[in-house]
C-alpha cells in the first residue's frame, strides 16, 4: 500500500467520523450546507426517514461513504462543513462567555414538557414545542452555560390523517432511540444512569437520553425501562398523553424527575427555568432538599425562590393544569411523605388561599409562589397576565404584580429552506450564519445594492412554486388512500402565479382557524377574481380530545372539496415542522386571526421575514410589537369588544376589508417590469425590522439579562 493511499486512508476515516459525530448533534438543523450533505449521500432515504442524519448514517455502508469521499467535490463539501461545526463548537469568544460567565460555572436548568427541534424528532404538540427547542438552539449559538430537561415520549405526538367523514385520525408510531441522535446517559463505568421517584403507580426507575443542541445539552427522560410495570414504561409514551392522573405523574416526573436526574449527574444548576407550570413541581423537590437537610420551611421556601424563574405562556384559563388535590394527593401520596407537618403548606403553595380546602391546585399559582422572577412572553400578554394573577397579590396595584414580559422570537436559521439560505449566504458570505440575528445584517435588507428587487421577486417565485409543488405532491398522497377520481387531479390545485394566503397552527377554537370564511360569498368572490385571484393553504392538528378543534378542520376540508374554492383551498395534513417550514416560506401573507387577546405571543409569523412573506394579522401578541403601518397588514386595532361573538363578527369584516383594500392591491399592482414595487418595499421593510427582534438570541439575551443573572451581580 503507497504512503498516499493509507494517508487518503485515515483521511477518509476522520471525515466519516466526523459526519458520525454530526449526525449526532443538532446543529446540522440549523445548517442546510450540513443537511445538504446526508442528503446528497441518500436522496430517497433522506425524504423517507424525514430528513434524519442519523439513519443516513445507517443506510450508507462505510465502503459506499469511502467510495464516496473520494470525490474531491463532494469531499470539499464535506470537509468545509465539518470544519465550520468544528469551529462553532470550540470557539471561546461567544456572547455567554463575556455577559454570562457566572452561567458557566452553574448553568441554567431549563425545563419544558415539550421540544419541537425537528420532524425527526416528533416530541411536541405546538408552539410551546417549538420555542423551547429554539430556546436551546440560541443557548447553544450564545455560548450560555445551559442544560435543557424533557420527557422522552416514546410514541411522540400523533400523525394526523383525515378519514373519510373529514374527520382527524391520530396514530402513534414507536420511535426508536437508535435511529435518532440520542445517547444513553452513562456513569462513568458506563452504565445506565438511572434515577428513581415514588408514585402512586409505585417505585418509578428511569433513564435519561442525551441530546446535543449545538454546544448544550437535553436530557430527556425515560420510563420504559424493564425492571418497571407496564403501567409505568407507558408514562411517558405519549406528549401530554392519558387522562389527568397520567398527566400529573408526568408533570410529577419532569419535575421532581428532573432536579433528581441533575443531581445524579453532578450538574449544580444556579438557575431553573420552568418553562410554563407543567415544570412546576420542580420546586417541591427543591424544597425537599432544603429541608432534609434541616431547614425550615420558610427559610426553604425563601431559598427555593432565589433558584427559580418562571415563564406563563396562556392567558387562556383551560391552559393553566389544575389537579384536584385528591388526585395529586393520591399521585404523590408515597412522595408527599418527606414533608411530614408541612403537607398543608406544600399543597397550599398551588392555591391561591391555601387555606381554602376546596380549591384545587394550580401548577401556575405553585410556579409563581416559587419563583423569584415571573414574565408573561409579550408586552399585552404580560399585562393579561397581571390582571389573570392579581389575586395572588392583594396588597398590590395592578400594575405593581412582579409579572414581566419578554416578547418571544424564533431561531432564525432552524427556518431556514434550502433556497433561502442559498439566497443570505450569496449575499452575507460564508460567516453569514454568524450574522443571521443581527441588525446591521439585516437593515442591508432596505438596500437595492444588496439585492434587487428582481432578484427578490425570483426568490418568491422560487418559494411560491416550491410550497405549491410540495402541496400538490402531498394531496396526491392524501386523496390515494380514498381510491382514485375522488378529488380534482393534483396538478390542477392551485396556481404559481396567485397571491398565496397561509394559516398553519393547531386548531385551538381561540385561534378561529375558519374565520377567513364566515361571509362565504365574499370571500369566493374575493378569491375567484381572474386578474387578482387568492388563494388559500390551510394545516393544523387538533388536540385529540378536541373535538371543536377537529370540526373547525372538517369545515375547511369540505370547503375545499365542495365549494368555489375547491382548487384554490387546500388542507394539508400532519401540521409539523416540515410542513410548517414549507408553508411560512412559500407563502406570500401569513393569516394570524386569534381571538384578542389570547394569543399570548406567536411565532409562526416570525418565520415569514427571512422569506419575504408579509404577515396579516389581529393586534395580538408579538405583531402588536412588531407592525409599524409599512411592514405587514393590520386587522383592526389594538382594542377588542369584550363580547366575543361581536369580536369575531368585527373581525371577519375587517380581515375581508384589509384584504380587499389593501392586500390584494397592493399584491397586484405591478409596473412596466412587472413588478410590485410597493410590495417588494414592505417585504424589504419587514425583513429589516422584524429578523433582528423577533429572533430567540434577542429573546435569550433578555432572558440572561433581566432574569436568569442573580440580581445581586
Ligand atoms: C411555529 C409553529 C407553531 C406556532 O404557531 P403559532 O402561530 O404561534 O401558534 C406551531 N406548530 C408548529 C409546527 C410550528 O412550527
Amino acid at each position: 500500500m503507497s504512503l498516499n493511499h493509507s494517508n487518503g486512508h485515515t483521511q477518509t476515516s476522520v471525515l466519516t467520523a466526523g459526519l458520525n459525530r454530526l449526525a449526532r448533534n443538532l446543529w446540522w438543523t440549523w445548517n442546510q450546507d450540513a443537511q445538504a450533505i446526508y442528503e446528497e449521500l441518500s436522496p430517497h432515504a433522506w425524504r423517507y426517514f424525514q430528513h434524519n442524519p442519523v439513519e443516513i448514517m445507517h443506510e450508507v455502508s462505510p465502503t459506499e461513504l469511502r467510495v464516496r469521499l473520494q470525490d474531491s467535490v463532494f469531499e470539499a463539501k464535506v470537509r468545509s462543513v465539518l470544519e465550520s461545526f468544528e469551529s462553532y463548537m470550540s470557539d471561546e469568544r461567544t456572547w455567554g462567555a463575556a455577559n454570562a460567565a457566572a452561567l458557566r460555572d452553574r448553568p441554567v436548568a431549563y425545563f419544558s414538557a415539550e421540544y419541537g427541534f425537528h420532524e425527526s424528532l416528533p416530541i411536541a404538540a405546538g408552539g410551546l414545542g417549538i420555542l423551547s427547542a429554539d430556546h436551546a438552539k440560541s443557548a447553544s449559538d450564545l455560548g450560555l452555560g445551559f442544560v435543557g430537561i424533557g420527557l422522552f415520549y416514546r410514541e411522540g405526538y400523533f400523525r394526523q390523517s383525515i378519514n373519510h367523514e373529514n374527520w382527524q385520525i391520530e396514530a402513534n408510531a414507536l420511535l426508536d432511540p437508535r435511529r435518532l441522535p440520542l445517547d444513553p446517559v452513562l456513569d462513568e463505568s458506563g452504565n445506565t444512569i438511572i434515577a428513581s421517584l415514588s408514585l402512586a403507580l409505585g417505585s418509578i426507575t428511569f433513564r435519561a437520553w442525551r441530546l446535543n443542541v449545538g454546544r448544550v445539552p437535553l436530557y430527556l427522560i425515560d420510563t420504559d425501562l424493564p425492571e418497571n410495570d407496564t403501567p409505568v414504561r407507558d408514562l411517558t409514551r405519549h406528549v401530554y398523553g392519558g387522562d389527568s392522573s397520567n398527566r400529573i405523574m408526568q408533570e410529577l416526573l419532569l419535575g421532581i424527575g428532573g432536579v433528581r436526574l441533575l443531581r445524579t449527574m453532578g450538574i449544580d444548576p444556579s438557575v431553573f427555568h420552568m418553562n410554563e407550570g407543567h415544570a412546576a413541581f420542580l420546586a417541591w423537590e427543591l424544597l425537599r432538599e432544603k429541608m432534609a437537610a434541616g431547614m425550615t420551611f420558610e427559610d426553604a421556601l425563601a431559598a427555593t425562590r432565589e433558584e427559580c424563574v418562571f415563564t406563563t405562556h396562556t392567558p387562556l384559563d383551560a391552559g393553566h393544569d389544575r389537579f384536584g388535590v385528591d388526585l395529586l394527593e393520591y399521585a404523590a401520596s408515597k412522595y408527599l411523605k418527606a414533608f411530614k407537618q408541612c403537607r398543608k403548606q406544600i399543597i397550599g403553595l398551588g392555591r391561591v388561599n391555601p387555606s381554602d380546602d376546596k380549591e384545587t391546585f394550580c401548577m401556575t399559582v405553585l410556579a409563581l409562589k416559587t419563583a423569584r422572577a415571573a414574565n408573561g412572553v409579550s408586552e399585552l400578554h404580560g399585562r393579561v397576565s397581571r390582571s389573570m394573577w392579581r389575586a395572588l397579590w392583594p396588597d398590590r396595584a395592578e400594575d405593581d404584580i412582579p409579572i414581566g414580559h419578554i416578547t418571544n422570537g424564533v431561531h432564525l436559521l432552524s427556518w431556514m429552506t434550502p433556497t433561502t439560505w442559498r439566497f443570505w449566504k450569496r449575499r452575507g458570505g460564508d460567516d453569514w450564519p454568524g450574522q443571521a440575528d443581527s441588525p446591521e445584517f439585516w437593515a442591508k435588507a432596505e438596500n437595492s445594492a444588496f439585492f434587487s428587487d428582481e432578484e427578490l421577486w425570483a426568490l418568491r417565485y422560487v418559494l411560491r412554486r416550491k410550497l405549491i409543488e410540495f402541496c400538490r405532491h402531498r394531496l396526491y398522497i392524501q386523496s390515494r388512500r380514498f381510491g382514485p377520481g375522488e378529488y380534482l387531479p393534483s396538478d390542477m390545485l392551485l396556481d404559481p402565479e396567485a397571491l398565496t394566503i397561509g394559516f398553519g397552527r393547531r386548531a385551538a377554537a381561540y385561534k378561529r382557524m375558519t374565520l377567513l370564511f364566515r361571509d362565504l360569498d365574499a370571500i369566493v368572490e374575493l378569491a375567484k377574481d381572474a386578474q387578482r385571484p387568492i388563494q388559500f393553504i390551510f394545516s393544523g392538528k387538533a388536540h385529540p380530545r378536541d373535538d371543536e378543534g377537529k370540526r373547525l378542520i372538517q369545515k375547511i376540508i369540505h370547503l375545499s372539496e365542495h365549494s368555489p374554492l375547491s382548487g384554490s383551498l387546500v388542507f394539508l395534513e400532519n401540521f409539523d415542522v416540515e410542513v410548517a417550514r414549507a408553508m411560512i416560506s412559500g407563502c406570500d401573507v401569513w393569516l394570524n386571526n386569534p381571538r384578542r387577546p389570547l394569543e399570548a405571543s406567536g411565532t409562526s409569523g416570525m418565520k415569514g421575514a427571512a422569506h419575504g412573506s408579509l404577515n396579516l394579522s389581529v393586534m395580538d401578541g408579538w405583531w402588536r410589537e412588531a407592525y409599524d403601518g409599512n411592514n405587514g397588514f393590520a386587522i383592526g386595532d389594538d382594542s377588542n369588544p369584550s363580547d366575543p361573538e361581536e369580536q369575531d363578527r368585527l373581525d371577519a369584516e375587517n380581515l375581508l376589508r384589509v384584504l380587499a383594500e389593501e392586500v390584494i392591491p397592493t399584491f397586484y399592482d405591478r409596473d412596466s417590469a412587472g413588478l410590485p414595487r410597493h410590495w417588494i418595499r414592505m417585504i424589504r421593510r419587514a425583513m429589516a425590522g422584524l429578523g433582528p427582534r423577533f429572533n430567540t438570541r434577542r429573546m435569550v439575551q433578555e432572558y440572561v439579562e433581566k432574569i436568569y443573572l442573580p440580581r445581586s451581580s
